[in-house]
């Protein structure tokens, strides 16, 4: 009886403490973002994992359900402050929810980049975050936190520890191979690492930046070598012709062994970052046994899974 009176009151009371502990985390997040950003340290964004609110400036599609989102920087002379290679945290109440939802991305905009940070962002059917991104125009704020810690750090000394590197991407894990492509190119412009980018998507339009990637290896014509891999059979009506793009092409052994030949160094270094199949298919697991890589020659420690 006692307890049949007192527990709808116990519960209340737990709903409205939590409801106000949560509102209060919420507040706190929002204020301390606001309240912090212009105190930072100067000429850099991202520092201490700290929130902070960043305006959209412009929003590009790129695909049917890939935008490139630009977030401008509170003023224009700072820079991400971020390390090659680094994804931040991006976190929203999608649908006005009461709890935030969290998730990594990767800026695709040159770390170095003064006054601006892209982020390129798939939408997942029903993914609560991607959704949310897509919403956002113009003018609209987003939460970020960052860096995550994590991430493979690239810097001047490991440029010549490798001879050649092999990047290999599937679908929107083409972000942070972008990240490390550009970032071993432009910031170690005198060093001889080769890199070979291997790109699988299954249309030719979910080949995101593949003009950036174009544009980047006409640069570094000596040191960049692109390969576009799409499984349907051949370009869409309409399409423009992709002269470079391998059509009903898949990431595999053969296409992989012809690309990086059969002789294997001990300073070559390979880094995976695509749907959870194919990164499963090429390192292998307990499930699957041996991956594709192993096939080919490559030691563990000379491959990365982002
Ligand atoms: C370090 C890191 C960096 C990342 N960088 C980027 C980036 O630059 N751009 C980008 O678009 N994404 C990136 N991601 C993925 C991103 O963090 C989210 O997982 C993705 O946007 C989906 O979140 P969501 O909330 O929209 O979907 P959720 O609400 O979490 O999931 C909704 C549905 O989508 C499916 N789904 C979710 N994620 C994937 C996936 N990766 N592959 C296949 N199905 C999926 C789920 O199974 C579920 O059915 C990164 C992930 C990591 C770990």
């Amino acid at each position: 009886m006692f307890s049949s009176i007192r527990l709808p009151h116990i519960y209340i009371a737990s709903f409205t403490i939590a409801g106000c502990g949560v509102y209060s985390f919420r507040r706190h997040l929002i204020e301390e973002a606001l309240a912090e950003t212009p105190e930072q340290e100067p000429h850099v964004m991202f520092r201490g994992f700290r929130p902070t609110s960043l305006r959209v400036q412009n929003v590009e599609s790129l695909s049917h359900n890939t935008k490139r989102l630009r977030f401008e920087y509170p003023d224009q002379t700072w820079t991400s402050g971020l390390q090659l290679t680094s994804s931040v945290l991006v976190f929203c109440w999608p649908q006005r929810s009461w709890f935030p939802a969290i998730r990594p991305y990767t800026p695709v905009s040159s770390l170095n980049q003064r006054g601006f940070l892209d982020l390129v962002v798939k939408k997942y059917p029903h993914g609560k975050v991607s959704s949310h991104l897509h919403t956002l125009q113009p003018g609209d704020s987003l939460y970020f936190l960052g860096p995550l810690p994590g991430g493979y750090r690239w810097s001047a000394a490991t440029a010549n520890e490798h001879s050649r590197v092999y990047l290999i991407a599937g679908g929107s894990g083409i972000t942070p191979t972008y990240q490390l492509a550009r970032g071993i190119l432009e910031d170690n412009p005198n060093a001889n690492t080769k890199v070979q980018v291997v790109f699988g998507a299954n249309t030719a339009q979910d080949l995101v930046l593949k003009k950036e990637l174009d544009i980047l290896q006409q640069r570094f014509a000596d040191r960049l070598q692109m390969r576009y891999l799409v499984s349907e059979a051949g370009p869409s009506t309409g399409e423009a012709d992709n002269k470079d793009v391998s059509y009903g092409a898949r990431v595999n052994t053969s296409r992989l062994r012809q690309f990086f030949g059969a002789r294997r160094e001990g300073d070559e270094k390979v880094f995976v970052c695509g749907p959870p199949g194919m990164e499963k298919a090429l390192v292998g697991g307990r499930t699957c046994g041996r991956g594709i890589l192993e096939e080919l020659g490559f030691q563990k420690d000379q491959v990365h899974v982002f």
